[in-house]
């Protein structure tokens, strides 16, 4: 198949762990590169948010990355980029000019404005189908983070629309089926790839770098509030009272755009946090971390905390799986699906400092504990988790949506950047 990615902010090729950046690179740069390898022709679009970068970068045989024109040639947040989604849909129809796709996938709620806008325009006798994946919804980040939403108002219509208009809908996990139908998006469209983990990159052989004290127990993701990084320093002093007060938490993740961490807002918060529980001796912030340096960095930790208010899916708690590290997760989003409970790791409800103290002291009580589910989460990660196998789900949507013919987009409803304040 002749496919087209489209992934407006988050280009594969990006550093990872900025504000901006991290799950949705990964994805996008794994799913692609293994849809190639699998004899797929990919050619992904992302906006240009640099002057010096090439239009067109050849990844690997069958896999080019094109950087299109729209809007300033800076980093802009994504939620500052809706006004130049409409450039980015002129960017790839140029591209296609005379050579449309077999389909075009598109990679958050604005890829999917750029990708319908595209293919209707292209659309001849041959409709181009589109498939959206959303990464994130909009109605569940207003539900947990209320005005600090930052996201366009147009977006609680015209994501809905995108699920509704795209040809099928590929969600990573259960919960998002449920939020996605609540949308009013046909189940009859709507399969589950999940996201992958690289086995190659994450396995048993990296080198555990050296740790300070005793006990390591690590944070990895973006610096931003909902992550719950503050919800995991609050254990730290309720850890040390059940006796574990060798413990370093180290907190792995970059910060905003161009932001030292000494400047980043976020950073400067858990610090202060950290200072006013008195374990900041305790408390280490790394900074953004090149990929190939996590293995190492998850091999040295007893354990991995992931205490987001929600997540669309979360790859580091796989990450951390295929490493052989147990995993505390809040019960939230994709985390119910990958970390399996008393299996792979313990789930405590989000929100909870002091679950997340126990469910640690739980497993620094005992390593054979460690060992089994570390063991167990290498195992399910294989099984499951690989991004060959993520592609094939991926390639088995792209067939069912080429054999029905269908192609909604291409006839009905409004343009989906008409009537939008741009
Ligand atoms: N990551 C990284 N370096 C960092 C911080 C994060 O390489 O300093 C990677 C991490 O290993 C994972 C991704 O960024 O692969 C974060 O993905 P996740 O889905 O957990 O969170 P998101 O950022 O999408 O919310």
């Amino acid at each position: 198949m002749k496919i087209s990615m489209v992934s407006e902010h988050a280009s594969p090729l990006a550093a990872l762990g900025g504000v901006d950046a991290g799950g949705q690179n990964v994805h996008v740069a794994a799913l692609s590169s293994s849809l190639a390898k699998r004899g797929h022709n990919v050619t992904v679009y992302t906006r240009r948010d640099d002057p010096d970068l090439p239009a067109r970068v050849h990844v690997a045989p069958g896999l080019t990355v094109i950087h299109a024109d729209a809007g300033p040639a800076r980093h802009i947040p994504k939620d500052g980029l809706l006004p130049y989604i409409g450039a980015l849909a002129d960017g790839i129809g140029a591209d296609w000019a005379g050579n449309v796709p077999d389909l075009v996938h598109a990679h958050f709620w604005m890829s999917g404005l750029a990708a319908i806008q595209a293919a209707r325009r292209a659309s001849g006798a041959d409709p181009v189908p589109v498939v959206q994946t959303f990464h994130a919804l909009g109605s569940v980040k207003r539900k947990h983070q209320g005005p600090a939403d930052t996201s366009p108002a147009a977006r609680a219509w015209l994501e809905p629309w995108v699920g509704r208009t795209a040809d099928w809908v590929i969600a990573t996990c259960p919960d998002e089926v449920f939020e996605l139908k609540a949308l009013g998006i046909s189940k009859s469209k709507i399969s589950i790839a999940p996201c992958g983990v690289d086995l190659a990159l994450f396995d048993g052989a990296a080198e555990p770098e050296p740790r300070p004290r005793t006990h390591r127990i690590l944070s990895v993701g973006r610096l931003v509030p909902r992550k719950g990084v503050d919800l995991v320093i609050q254990a730290l002093p309720l850890l040390a009272r059940a006796g574990f007060d060798d413990v370093e938490l180290l907190i792995v993740g970059g910060s905003g755009d161009a932001l030292t961490l000494e400047d980043d807002p976020e950073a400067r918060r858990l610090r202060m946090l950290a200072k006013e529980l008195g374990v900041e001796d305790r408390v280490t912030l790394r900074g953004q971390v090149p990929r190939d340096a996590m293995p190492g960095i998850f091999h040295s930790a007893d354990a991995v905390v992931c205490a987001p208010w929600y997540e669309p899916f979360g790859i580091v708690p796989l990450e951390a799986m295929a490493c052989g590290v147990p995993v505390v997760a809040a019960a939230v989003g994709g985390l119910r699906e990958t970390v399996v409970h008393q299996e792979t790791g313990l789930h405590v409800p989000p929100h909870d400092p002091e679950a997340i103290a126990d469910a640690v002291a739980r497993l620094l009580a005992d390593p054979a504990l460690r060992a089994r589910m570390g063991s167990a989460g290498t195992r399910r990660a294989r099984s499951r988790y690989s991004w060959d196998r993520v592609a094939a789900d991926t390639e088995k949507a792209y067939w069912s949506v080429l054999a029905s013919g269908l192609s909604r987009h291409a006839t009905e409803g409004l343009e989906p950047l008409e009537g939008t304040a741009l």
